[in-house]
């Protein structure tokens, strides 16, 4: 399976912004975006001309990057949610807001979105008791994920449970006890945290 594995930190970079894409790396002063705050590479520091076309690139290549998708999927995605009601870039987030890698991200069991990524493609993770190893799969409503046993006594999850306190979205029943989630509903825009335009992506695409 095809995947990105040059530097993340870059990838922020680029954006300006903090991505998170690392866990407890990005809460520190460690995180690049801290110490060097401009794009990466040999013209970094120079000038940008911001062209309508430029600011809808990087508002693609950004929800793309927090979610770890690949343009080829991206696009397919967009495109399944162009064909349902309702507006474009709201099913878009949602659609990506509903993997299996970014539930387990969000309800803390994994300290970044390429953890619980690992953690899907190892098999660690049950939905309504089948394992799913699938990072692109879709949690629906009313389903419950939980980890597996060999997971449930990892050092790192328990670590995580402990420590990280990203707040839970509301879509979200989560038991840390029993390290388990249940979907109480597809998210509403306003419950999904992600600093993206997505009206500049459907532009972007609709080109
Ligand atoms: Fe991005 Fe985290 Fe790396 Fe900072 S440490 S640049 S937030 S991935």
């Amino acid at each position: 399976m095809a995947r990105y594995t040059k530097s993340v930190c870059k990838q922020c970079r680029r954006e300006r912004m903090k991505l998170f894409l690392k866990g407890a790396k990005c809460e520190t002063m460690k995180c690049p975006v801290e110490r060097k705050p401009y794009p990466p590479g040999e013209h970094g520091r120079g000038r940008i001309r911001e062209s309508e076309y430029l600011l809808q690139l990087r508002e693609k290549q950004k929800a793309r990057r927090i979610y770890g998708v690949l343009e080829k999927q991206f696009r397919n995605l967009y495109q399944q949610a162009s064909r349902q009601d309702g507006i474009t870039g709201e099913n878009l987030l949602r659609m990506l807001e509903q993997r299996i890698d970014n539930v387990v991200y969000r309800t803390n069991f994994a300290a970044s979105r390429n953890q619980a990524r690992q953690l899907v493609r190892h098999g660690h993770v049950l939905v309504n008791g089948k394992r799913v190893t699938i990072p692109s799969y879709q949690v629906r409503e009313g389903a419950v994920l939980a980890l597996g046993p060999k997971a449930k006594n990892n050092i790192v999850i328990r670590h995580n449970v402990d420590t990280v306190d990203r707040a839970i979205p509301a879509w979200l029943d989560v038991s840390s006890e029993r390290l388990e989630a249940t979907v109480r509903g597809a998210p509403m825009r306003e419950q999904i945290d992600v600093p993206v335009r997505e009206q500049l992506i459907v532009e972007l695409y609709s080109k």
